[in-house]
């Protein structure tokens, strides 16, 4: 076993995991066997990972930081939701070894924040995609100030991991305005939000991650679907972590909820 403390060396040799966004949606997915049903079905074609890494849009912060590496329990970073949401549970396993792996990719450009809990952009995903909570996960920060170019680039450097088994994931949303979401969920889905959602859909099966970078210039309607971008740029860290080689690109989980809040999840490889 190699030392928790100074494992620079590989976690072992595996297939090359597939990598992933996940759209996490409003934190209720959690309790939601329905909408739930996708994101199953999907973790039970995906090849069982030795870990899973996460890239959430609600920790940003750079340098890039490492969150916990033991079982913590979870943070509840929403409000105004039903009692029961406040008392799930997703007891995964730290991931020491990963996080010094994601040290040694990184350089020195990492520092460590032990106390930091998996926040709802992870476990929410995970409670539905990896329901036994038997796999380690580790949390890093996104540093989105850096912008998407320096977001693609992490995701280059964590893409040896894919051939130890960790599972790269980025948890956010392809479209999100929250303003203009209809909790109700009666309206129909506005062209801003569909045709944003189609662009992302088009670089992505054509492998035009120039374009995705590019997307302040490039994509439909931006801000109509990003006030802000946070939600958005954990998608460059998967693309990044899935640009060498030519793969397959899917989506397990497809559709709006709330009239514009686009639950479209991405596969590549
Ligand atoms: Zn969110």
């Amino acid at each position: 076993m190699p030392s928790p403390d100074s494992s620079p060396t590989p976690l072992g040799s595996r297939a090359r995991m597939p990598v992933g966004f996940v759209a996490h949606g409003a934190p209720t997915l959690a309790l939601d066997p329905t909408r739930g049903a996708d994101f199953r079905r999907w973790g039970e074609q995906l090849p069982h990972p030795t870990a899973v890494l996460v890239v959430s849009a609600h920790w940003e912060g750079q340098p890039v930081a490492i969150g916990t590496t033991e079982r913590r329990a979870l943070l509840y970073d929403f409000q105004g939701f039903p009692d029961d949401l406040y008392r799930v549970e997703y007891p995964a396993p730290g991931a020491p070894e990963l996080a010094s792996r994601v040290e040694a990719l990184l350089g020195r450009a990492t520092r460590r924040v032990p106390t930091r809990a998996l926040d709802h952009g992870v476990w929410v995903p995970l409670v539905h995609l990896l329901p036994a909570a038997d796999v380690p996960v580790l949390q890093i920060s996104m540093p989105s100030a850096l912008g998407a170019r320096e977001l693609f680039a992490l995701g280059q450097r964590l893409a040896p991991l894919r051939d130890e088994g960790v599972l790269v994931l980025g948890s956010g949303n392809i479209t999100h305005n929250l303003r203009r979401l209809d909790w109700r969920g009666t309206g129909s889905t506005p062209a801003w939000a569909s045709d944003f959602d189609g662009w992302v859909v088009d670089v992505l099966v054509r492998h035009d991650f120039d374009a995705l970078v590019d997307y302040a210039h490039k994509a439909p309607a931006l801000r109509d679907n990003h006030p802000t971008e946070e939600h958005l740029q954990p998608l460059l860290v998967t693309a990044g972590a899935a640009s060498q080689g030519t793969q397959p690109t899917s989506f397990p989980v497809q559709g709006f909820e709330y009239g514009s809040l686009s639950r479209r999840s991405v596969q590549i490889g």
